[in-house]
């Protein structure tokens, strides 16, 4: 691996618009793919995250990489590509934040457990039953593919003192990259 899939990318925060993009499918998972697949996991490291979508590198394409095993146990990266929630049932609530969505999180409720179909970065099927930690991810991470953020999911009321916050920040100059 080159130094240079080594280097994070930028994280485009709301309300840029490739957020709220539909990502296109992968065809052909090329030399391009695997090394954006890199950079994206190197992003994802270093924010740190434990997930992250093509979209928010800017590349609206069907690509999430994640890792919800705990720091001290090491990496073990997943890819998964062209995914989709084939099943979901039950209800949970979670806090839940995210690395395009700066200086905020919520609750949001979403299925308990989802089953979720995609292929690995080799082109192999894959499936995987999610529950807990896992399942949150999954589904936040698709959300993106489809242009759907975490903030989507909460009330127009609390939405709207976040949107609130932001013009603030940006005012006092507090937000990076403008
Ligand atoms: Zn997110």
């Amino acid at each position: 691996m080159s130094s240079n899939n080594d280097k994070p990318m930028k994280i485009f925060t709301y309300p840029e618009p490739v957020l709220r993009e539909k990502a296109k499918p992968v065809g052909n998972i090329d030399e391009a793919i695997q090394t954006l697949i890199d950079r994206m996991a190197a992003t994802m490291y270093s924010a740190p995250g434990i997930g992250l979508a093509a979209n928010q590198v800017g590349e609206p394409i069907q690509i999430i990489v994640f890792d919800v095993s705990p720091r001290e146990k090491g990496r073990n990266l997943s890819v998964l590509i062209n995914p989709e929630i084939i099943q979901a049932e039950g209800k949970v609530s979670q806090e839940e934040s995210c690395l395009s969505v700066v200086d905020f999180s919520a609750e949001v409720t979403r299925p308990a457990c989802v089953k979720v179909r995609g292929v690995d970065r080799h082109g192999k099927p894959v499936e995987i039953d999610a529950e807990g930690l896992l399942s949150v991810c999954l589904q936040h991470e698709i959300d993106h593919l489809s242009g759907v953020l975490f903030i989507d999911h909460i009330s127009s009321l609390k939405r709207a003192l976040y949107n609130k916050k932001l013009k603030k920040m940006r005012k006092k100059g507090l937000l990076q990259g403008e």
